[in-house]
């Protein structure tokens, strides 16, 4: 088997656990970032279609919700399994669409998997509780319940991934799901579709709809009063457009929204563990991640130092296309994230900063970027402030710890940040202080399906993975009783 035989036959809507063509006979085609060949049509979701899909999650919800939990784990382990063991067609169908290397593919096939199990072993922990009250003239009782049908968006960056994550805990609470795969990506969510179905989840609990109208359909599903949660991982902007097309039904919103990672790097580090750490928060998925670091603020005693070791690993790099032997380094999405990269080195140039390595694209086809590290780059630079969402490292610098803190904050989003330092004290306050939903400390690996991953301000609402993942798709109802 390769990648693409895990959706040859399933490149059409997944509806009530049936493969069928979209109203039309629709379809869109869907790239090789390498070299923009033609992989595969996929079926073009209507908003008709959509709405068929809420149907079929609707009418699968209350036998769903009354499932045994144990039932409920034990599909999600299955495929957590069957996903093992096609781990690397996984990883092949993953670099091909997006272009990420098979091997960095493969570790998110991984990490992906792995909310599978952790929610296969959530599913038999959901409990309300039983208290007497105060006053001891009643005692109250909670029942937590499955919110009920709900709507998935993911990004294209990690197509297994950000799907096991909402998909994981929906599952294990016993909701039925629409999932809107990214339409540069949604050949995994296919063959996610398929292992589930094999791992015995009944029709009707999962349903995907891919589709080139992603907002008409979003707005149709979401006028839908009896969808009763909206779970999102991309850009800000259409995250608040979604939270604002909730409220006409107040639907259930979970946000996973952008980032401006701070990686923070004090005198009294050890610089050859933060250059490792630096490789990994920079160049993990090629920069295209929410939790790259895009801001290297770098204590003014050690930053030529660091951006000197930082710049022999980045340009010893290999890039190239995902499947090849030994790349490092795969295309960026598409032409016009090429296009954005390329114009924040030249806007920081341009501000004064030094390029110690990359600077360009490479010739040729398929959408390159060299690895690129920027020196002295100036806090009002335009790459300070937007997600870089490609190879390059940006270097500022900082003199005090109050200064790094507070240009750590200074940014509308708080997702990720990193800190490398040997002084406990100091990590304790950073910990306190950075406006983050998540802080790495001498790590620049900070995502874990045990982990509850997210943000606060711009970044979103919600959490994804660890104990709090469940919770986004759990109610409460009080009962109270009088004593007896
Ligand atoms: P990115 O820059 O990562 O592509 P987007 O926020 O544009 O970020 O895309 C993330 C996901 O959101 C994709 O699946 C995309 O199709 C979807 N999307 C974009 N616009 C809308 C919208 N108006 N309603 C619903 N989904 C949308």
């Amino acid at each position: 088997m390769t990648g693409m035989d895990l959706v040859s036959g399933r490149t059409g809507l997944f509806i009530n656990g049936e493969w069928r063509d979209a109203e039309g006979g629709e379809s869109f085609a869907v790239y090789d970032p390498a070299d923009a060949s033609v992989l595969a049509r996929v079926a073009d979701g209507s908003t008709n279609d959509v709405i068929d899909a809420l149907d079929a999650a609707v009418a699968a919800q209350a036998s769903w919700a009354a499932s045994a939990p144990r039932d409920r784990g034990e599909i999600l382990r299955k495929a957590f399994e069957l996903i093992n063991a096609r781990a690397d067609d996984f990883a092949e169908l993953m670099s091909l669409e997006m272009g990420k290397p098979v091997a960095e593919a493969k570790g998110e096939v991984t990490y992906g998997n792995e909310f599978f199990r952790w929610f296969s072993e959530e599913a038999v922990r959901i409990h309300g509780r039983w208290m007497n009250n105060p006053a001891g003239t009643s005692r109250l009782l909670t029942i937590r319940k499955p919110v009920g049908p709900c709507y998935f968006i993911t990004p294209w960056n990690f197509p297994l991934a950000m799907g096991t994550r909402k998909i994981g805990p929906a599952i294990a609470a016993g909701c039925t799901m629409v999932v809107k795969p990214a339409e540069l990506t949604p050949l995994t969510m296919l063959a996610l579709a398929d292992v589930l179905t094999e791992a015995g989840l009944p029709a009707g609990v999962l349903n995907v709809v891919p589709t080139t109208s992603a907002a008409d359909q979003s707005k149709a599903i979401m006028a839908d009063d009896r969808l009763r949660k909206v779970s999102f991982t991309g850009s800000t902007p259409v995250g608040k457009l979604l939270v604002k097309q909730s409220a006409d039904q107040l639907q259930r919103v979970s946000m996973e929204l952008g980032g401006n990672a701070p990686f923070l790097v004090f005198e009294d580090a050890d610089l050859d563990a933060a250059v490792e750490g630096a490789m990994l928060a920079k160049m993990r998925n090629m920069g295209e991640a929410c939790t790259a670091a895009n801001r290297f603020l770098v204590h003014s005693s050690v930053a030529a130092e660091f951006g000197e070791k930082l710049a022999e690993r980045m340009g010893a790099l290999r890039v190239g296309r995902g499947q090849d032997d030994g790349v490092d380094v795969g295309p960026l999405i598409e032409e016009k994230a090429v296009d954005s990269v390329s114009q924040l080195v030249t806007d920081a140039v341009h501000d004064g900063a030094k390029v110690l390595t990359g600077g360009n694209a490479p010739d040729g086809p398929g959408y390159f970027y060299n690895p690129t590290v920027l020196l002295d780059v100036h806090p009002e630079s335009e790459i300070n402030s937007q997600e870089i969402f490609g190879p390059v490292a940006a270097i500022a610098t900082f003199d005090t710890e109050e200064q790094a803190i507070s240009r750590a904050n200074d940014t509308e989003y708080g997702l990720a940040s990193y800190a490398y330092t040997r002084d406990l004290a100091r990590t304790i306050r950073l910990a306190e202080q950075l406006e983050y939903g998540m802080v790495g400390v001498n790590t620049g690996l900070i995502s874990n399906p045990a982990a509850p991953f997210g943000g606060m301000k711009q970044s979103g609402f919600g959490r994804e993975g660890g104990f709090e993942g469940i919770e986004e798709y759990l109610e409460t109802t009080y009962v109270s009783l009088p004593p007896f």
